[in-house]
């Protein structure tokens, strides 16, 4: 069997026995069997460079996380009812990171969970049934948050107690307006919920608006809309699935660039390089209303092993110095991505928070018209380079570069050489014009 056999065999398993709600990235599927660092080795032996997984976040298959899971699974693995001193530990650490009003933590196995609590507590804590998400947004699989992830499309109704705004357009409108117009939008939303009886139990949003094609500047732009919805008596819920632990450069979470200290803040997939750790992080009176009237018990979240694995995460991004190096290299592949827009036009717009990138593909400069299908031209093209990226928007037309946080100057001239690289052969086929 050739190569090609082999992974169509493959797709072909996998599709018999997974069934057809799955999706696989990438025309050609990567098969990877072995992850190091910032890269991932395929079946074949062919290494390719990850700018895509955010969730090994110190790196593929770190070996002080490897080391900390593997202790602990050894010694003891059991669940949260019972008394443990890691995931206190654990707890102690995380809520180290965030200001004081935060002081407790919840455990949960993944972001989805983490974001259906969230949406329990605040409706516990204010009585209401309204919230308010961004018009692209994902916040995960449960049946509540689907409801509150309109980028699934028509899969999924929205809730009749949601209203989404859009995100501002920096892009096409400039920083100027972004905040009035984020305040204005969200506002509206209060009002439509006011119309059909009901008030905002609370604002959610993604900090860095992964799935809305990336929205990060100007730092501060969500102020105003968070002020409107807590006059109307609801709560902030910022999501830092995407966005969080180190990956913005300048702070550890993303809701700090924007300078409002949330209510209730949903953390995962970076938790735990790759192990499924997530939490909610909420203010103690908002739990003490929440916990007086409802029990959880998530069997899974906050176990010996994941907080132990959680405990090394944090342990590798301050003796890494990973936070400035999301800084410095982000702010250097920035840089080499706004020249390669100079080189090619339809590179329309490149914004980025440290190691969170959005490159907005366009079809020409003057139209600035979202091109989905250049981009996906880019991204597969990018893959059989030996580059791994992806793309975010509602135009799908935003190439989403969010590598593990260990990466280097050597790796941004790869991605650079590449990206220029595909751009020039599609340059070459006329495609670019
Ligand atoms: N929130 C955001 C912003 C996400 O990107 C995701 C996952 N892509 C989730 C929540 C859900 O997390 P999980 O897949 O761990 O349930």
């Amino acid at each position: 069997m050739t190569a090609d056999d082999m992974t169509a065999a493959l797709v072909e398993r996998r599709r018999r026995l997974l069934g057809p709600a799955y999706r696989l990235l990438y025309d050609a599927p990567l098969h990877p069997v072995r992850g190091e660092g910032v890269w991932l080795v395929e079946a074949d032996g062919r290494r390719v460079l990850d700018c895509y997984n955010n969730v090994p976040s110190v790196g593929h298959c770190h070996p002080r996380v490897v080391e900390a899971l593997s202790r602990q699974a050894a010694i003891l693995n059991t669940h949260t009812r019972y008394l443990h001193d890691t995931v206190l530990d654990y707890a102690e650490r995380l809520l180290a990171t965030v200001p004081a009003e935060i002081g407790n933590v919840m455990f949960t196995c993944t972001g989805s969970e983490a974001n259906d609590l969230a949406v329990r507590v605040a409706r516990s804590v204010t009585g209401h049934a309204g919230f308010i998400v961004t018009a692209n947004a994902y916040h995960g699989v449960t049946a509540t948050v689907a409801e509150m992830s309109p980028s699934l499309g028509t899969a999924v109704k929205p809730g009749d107690y949601v209203r989404t705004v859009p995100v501002p357009d920096v892009y096409r409108d400039g920083p100027e307006g972004a905040a009035a117009a984020f305040t204005r939008a969200v506002e509206a939303a209060i009002a439509s919920l006011a119309e059909a009886g009901m008030r905002p139990a609370a604002l959610l949003f993604d900090t860095v608006f992964a799935s809305d094609g990336v929205a990060v500047d100007p730092p501060g732009f969500v102020a105003g809309a968070i002020a409107a919805v807590r006059a109307a008596g609801g709560l902030y819920i910022a999501d830092e699935v995407q966005a969080g632990l180190a990956r913005t450069g300048s702070h550890m979470w993303g809701f700090e660039r924007h300078g409002v200290v949330p209510d209730l803040v949903t953390l995962g997939k970076p938790m735990g390089d790759g192990h499924p750790v997530a939490a909610l992080l909420a203010r103690p009176e908002h739990l003490a209303e929440f916990g007086a009237r409802s029990r959880y018990f998530n069997t899974f979240g906050g176990n010996p092993v994941s907080a132990a694995v959680g405990l090394a995460v944090l342990d590798v991004i301050r003796d890494e110095n990973l936070m400035d190096n999301a800084a410095s290299t982000g702010r250097r592949l920035h840089l080499g991505m706004a020249r390669l827009a100079e080189r090619f036009p339809v590179i329309g717009h490149v914004r980025s928070a440290g190691l969170y990138m959005g490159v907005e593909i366009v079809t020409d400069a003057v139209s600035r018209r979202p091109s989905g299908a250049l981009a996906a031209r880019l991204v597969n093209g990018l893959r059989t380079q030996g580059v791994l990226v992806g793309v975010s928007g509602p135009a799908a037309n935003v190439i989403k570069v969010r590598p593990p946080l260990p990466f280097g100057a050597a790796e941004v001239e790869i991605v650079l050489d590449r990206t220029a690289r595909v751009l020039g052969d599609l340059e070459a086929q006329g495609a670019l014009t």
